[in-house]
């Protein structure tokens, strides 16, 4: 017999079993299919029984215990299973005038991107098929031709991220051996991108030089050894250092590195493939520009600042990328039909310059201030009957940054509707939860206690949407 039996119950024991359970919500909710239902009910479940050993292991007192007991456990369940049955990724609206935001998918793609992917991939391709000879094509020699193009690069690939893209450029250039990096470029990025973990898996010795603030030719010079296979700059893209501040230039870099006989890979992270320096987009991303400067190779994503699907792109010479695509590891990162589509449409657009208008990262990033305002307006004039005793609408002037891990210190000029109410119930936190509720969901940003949405974010269709979406959250 269990002697705490009346006295302190087992807390586990008040579970209901999954079936129990699973019929319990199945008829409070027919519309939840059953295998949503029982998947809820196990993870539900599980987590509980952990709930219940830390009362018991804690000590925890019987009115603890009572408070368990009654925890409305098919409310929970109905709610994880409506989660389960919702597709992942979803559509939402982004407010937050952060035009890469990572968590919010980074670079929407071009509707002509996507229409592309779709008729790539609901019916058959000529992927791997050349449609003049009818012998075997190659998948990638449309978007690297493009690329060539674009860039003024002898040849191009693409694989599956710029980290893939980094990965694959060291362990066919410099496998075991050594790797030259100033330590002021040993970056993280957001996700877990970190330099000398991606070094270390391609199977390189990284060679720090410099310090944090100060790397100086002669550095790179003295670091230089028998071993030395590579010479690497990678762009800080998520910090700026201000300060006591020196660093090698790409064209020094390359310098060093002919003097040596040594190959230079930039990684540019947030590159870009249309000189946007008149734009306020720093040349130093501009991947053609630094091609001219005589890189060998020059890596960079093609979901940041190319406003295309998630890619790493590659530019080099004839001779590297040959090695690149020569390599194994190119099958295991290589990119799919659907994402090559997407890709190949985006740089077309480029080509024949339409992409300002076609590719929504562009439009967004460089859609001027009045246009802005206008839009601004117009959301105000809609929502303006929302305005009464205790919430307050108007349009605020302010800076966004690119994000995603991009251009640090670089921000755009842009408008927001700012929204903020009285009291507990219209809480900014408050308002912005109802407003992640909302189908689709709302993302808006929040500053001293006040909802902004941001309209260099906003595409001219979600207008309406964030003013049906507010009036639901202010109802
Ligand atoms: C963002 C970034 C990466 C990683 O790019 P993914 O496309 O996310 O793999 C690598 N290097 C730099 C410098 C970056 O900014």
């Amino acid at each position: 017999m269990d002697q705490g039996d009346g006295v302190n119950p087992d807390p586990r024991r008040s579970l209901p079993s999954v079936d129990k359970l699973t019929r319990e919500v199945v008829r409070a909710c027919p519309r939840l299919p059953e295998w949503a239902v029982v998947a809820a009910c196990r993870s539900i479940l599980r987590n509980a029984r952990d709930e219940a050993e830390l009362l018991v292991s804690r000590g925890a007192d019987a009115n603890a215990f009572a408070k368990f007991a009654e925890t409305p456990w098919a409310v929970r369940v109905a709610a994880r299973a409506s989660e389960l049955v919702s597709p992942h990724p979803k559509r939402v609206i982004n407010a937050t005038g952060v035009i890469l935001h990572t968590n919010l998918g980074r670079a929407p793609i071009a509707a002509g991107a996507a229409q592309a992917a779709v008729d790539a991939s609901v019916g058959y391709s000529n992927l791997e098929l050349d449609l003049a000879t009818g012998r075997r094509g190659h998948r990638l020699s449309a978007v690297a031709e493009k690329l060539c193009v674009l860039s003024g690069a002898p040849a191009a690939t693409a694989v599956n991220n710029c980290a893939a893209a980094v990965l694959l450029t060291l362990d066919t250039l410099a496998r075991g051996r050594e790797v030259v990096v100033s330590r002021g470029e040993l970056v993280e990025i957001g996700g877990s991108f970190r330099v000398p973990a991606i070094m270390e898996r391609a199977g390189v010795k990284l060679v720090e030089v410099g310090t944090t603030n100060r790397t100086h030719p002669r550095d790179y010079a003295e670091a230089i050894g028998p071993d030395t296979a590579l010479l690497l700059k990678v762009h800080r893209s998520n910090f700026e250092q201000t300060g006591f501040v020196t660093d090698v230039e790409l064209a020094e870099l390359v310098e060093i590195g002919r003097e040596h006989g040594l190959p230079v890979l930039e990684d540019l992270g947030a590159g870009t493939l249309l000189d946007l320096g008149d734009r306020g987009v720093p040349r130093d991303v501009y991947a053609p520009g630094r091609i001219a400067l005589g890189a060998d190779v020059v890596c960079f994503s093609g979901d940041k600042l190319v406003g295309g699907p998630q890619a790493g792109i590659i530019l080099g010479s004839e001779e590297k990328i040959a090695a690149i695509k020569r390599n194994p590891l190119a099958r295991a990162l290589r990119l799919d039909k659907m994402t090559l589509a997407a890709l190949d449409w985006t740089l077309g657009r480029m080509l024949d310059g339409s992409a300002q208008a076609d590719v929504p990262l562009l439009s967004m990033m460089l859609e001027g201030v009045p246009s802005l305002e206008a839009r601004a307006q117009q959301l105000r004039e809609r929502v303006a009957p929302l305005a009464r005793a205790g919430v307050r609408v108007g349009i605020e002037k302010g800076h966004v940054p690119i994000g995603g891990g991009s251009l640090p210190g670089v921000e755009f000029e842009s408008r927001a509707l700012v929204v903020s109410g009285e009291g507990p119930e219209w809480s900014a936190d408050e308002i912005m939860r109802r407003l992640r509720e909302n189908d689709p969901p709302v993302l808006a940003r929040v500053r001293d206690d006040a909802v902004c949405f941001d309209l260099r974010t906003l595409q001219a269709e979600d207008v309406e949407a964030v003013a049906c979406a507010l009036e639901n959250a202010l109802r």
